[in-house]
């Protein structure tokens, strides 16, 4: 990071031979540390947002005029339902809602039927590795081979994923997938997002958004546009090097330990949370929002209680930072890379404390623009 800004410093615009290739590099870097996917299939670029709209809209404008569905979960994040809906929408196609059990989430039977209710029309099945809200991890082979025997192409979003659980994209199968840096990789506020592609799809797949990083010969600039070759088509404008440094550092911490190692304590540290609020916070009107099952969630638990948001503003006064999440969650995450047991015993501690000395009423009822 320091050596990026030294270099910054003295070569200034001279900088960009060395730093053009770095959204490919820090892509390779996460796609073999984090991700379980081969080299050359992984940029950071972006945002979710928009890498989301790249792939799902050139995976419609790819599919066969017959194919005019997608399918993706009614409770997934608001951006992926915004962003599928829209691309659905310019292309002629619709999304087919799944409504899956809030906490377990979709799995490969409910996914097989929603397929089978569109026989031979769908394209695309996009769904979120771990939900934001409950935490429930889907079963990445089984949906994404669900799919494929419906014909259609399987995109993910890691967002809550990547860096929390064990991710193989090469052995799930897995067509597309993006995912954020700035959860479980620390790659820091509103850094760059990532996005896949597995290698046998890239040439068939274009970019809706044609900027010139994603050109054959970028320096050509009087060519009309035509795709680079492999991953590097799906970029699009010039990337924030700054912020790639920072992605790179936390790529690095979560590929040293190993997602394995981070999956299991992420497991461990969220069952002692879930063992504590199950003893000292189900008689406080707490309920458990996410799977019981350890191996059935990423690195968040999520709890319900009918005064959420008052007890999540309570909470951060007690320098206890969790999310509200509507109607009645608060969601707490446990990134194992610097969470301790210690802490998590502290944490359940501070939440009962809270509720019962009745903290949280005092608190308004409106909510503030931030949640
Ligand atoms: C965090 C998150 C996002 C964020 O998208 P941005 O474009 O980076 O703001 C999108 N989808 C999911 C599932 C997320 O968890």
């Amino acid at each position: 990071m320091v050596s990026v800004v030294e270099a910054w410093g003295t070569a200034l615009v001279g900088g960009w031979p060395e730093w053009i290739d770095e959204p490919l590099r820090v892509g390779d870097r996460l796609a073999a540390g984090v991700l379980g996917a081969r080299p050359g299939e992984v940029v950071v670029a972006d945002s979710v947002t928009v890498n989301l709209y790249k792939l799902a809209g050139a995976a419609l404008a790819a599919a066969p005029p017959e194919r005019r569905v997608v399918v993706a979960d009614a409770a997934d994040f608001p951006t992926d339902r915004y962003v599928l809906e829209g691309v659905a929408a310019a292309a002629g196609s619709r999304v087919a809602w799944l409504s899956a059990d809030p906490v377990a989430g979709p799995d490969a039977r409910l996914v097989a039927g929603a397929c089978a209710a569109h026989p031979g029309q769908v394209a695309l099945v996009a769904l979120s590795l771990v939900a934001y809200r409950s935490g429930a991890l889907a079963d990445l082979p089984a949906i994404t081979a669900a799919a494929h025997d419906a014909g259609a192409l399987c995109l993910w979003d890691l967002s809550h994923a990547a860096g929390a659980v064990s991710v193989d994209l090469e052995a799930g199968g897995a067509d597309l997938a993006v995912g954020c840096t700035y959860k479980y990789l620390n790659g820091g506020p509103g850094a760059p997002a990532f996005l896949y592609v597995r290698r046998p799809h890239q040439a068939a797949l274009v970019s809706p958004i044609r900027g010139w990083f994603g050109q054959h010969d970028q320096f050509a600039m009087d060519a009309p546009w035509r795709p680079a070759d492999g991953i590097a088509r799906f970029q699009a404008g010039t990337p924030s090097i700054l912020a790639l440094a920072a992605v790179d550092e936390g790529v690095a911490l979560a590929a040293e330990a190993g997602p394995p190692a981070l999956e299991a304590k992420g497991r461990s540290l969220t069952a002692l949370f879930v063992a504590l609020a199950d003893a000292d916070l189900a008689g406080r009107g707490f309920a458990l929002g996410s799977p019981r099952d350890p191996a059935r969630r990423g690195a968040h638990v999520s709890l319900r209680h009918p005064d959420a948001w008052r007890i999540c503003r309570a909470l951060a006064g007690a320098d206890l930072v969790a999310d509200f999440r509507p109607p009645d969650s608060i969601r707490f995450g446990f990134p194992a890379l610097y969470t301790s047991h210690v802490d998590v015993w502290d944490v359940a501690a501070r939440i009962a404390e809270v509720v019962a000395a009745g903290r949280h009423e005092s608190f308004d009822v409106a909510h503030t623009r931030v949640t």
